[in-house]
């Protein structure tokens, strides 16, 4: 199923690129819960997580952890936090988020407002630690 996630993937949506290889794409959140929150999915849409086959889930999260070790050396945190929701978009992804206390990756908080010059510089500076 096409999904909001595969246009940006195939580049029909822009999106602030993060990283990508054969299988998976990282990207920034557009309603961030902190700079540098960053959404990795699987490039073949699967809605739920747990539906991704055992090799593939697994490439996942290698690739996330990847992904989270580059987030931790650019964003200032104590850890880069790992979320699972999936309520909004049917495209299966992980939520890496950095974080500092417990309130920073609460999802019903006011998401920041960034420019798209910031969006495009974090995406930048994580990508290059990839
Ligand atoms: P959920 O499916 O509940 O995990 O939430 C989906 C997430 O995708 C939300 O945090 C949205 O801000 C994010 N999102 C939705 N559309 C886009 C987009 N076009 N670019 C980047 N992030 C998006």
């Amino acid at each position: 199923m096409e999904t909001i996630f595969t246009k940006i993937i195939k580049g029909e949506i822009p999106s602030y690129k993060v990283a990508e290889n054969d299988d998976f794409y990282a990207f920034l959140d557009i309603n961030p819960l902190a700079e540098g929150h960053t959404l990795v999915v699987p490039k073949q849409a699967v809605d739920y997580v747990f539906d991704i086959d055992d090799q593939t889930l697994g490439n996942m999260m290698i690739f996330a952890k990847k992904v989270a070790i580059a987030i931790k050396k650019t964003i200032p945190c104590k850890r880069v936090g790992v979320a699972i929701i999936g309520l909004e978009v049917p495209h299966a992804h992980i939520h890496l988020v950095p974080i500092n206390e417990i309130q920073d990756i609460s999802f019903q908080k006011e998401k920041l407002k960034l420019s798209s010059e910031r969006f495009a510089e974090i995406a930048e500076m994580i990508g290059g630690e990839v």
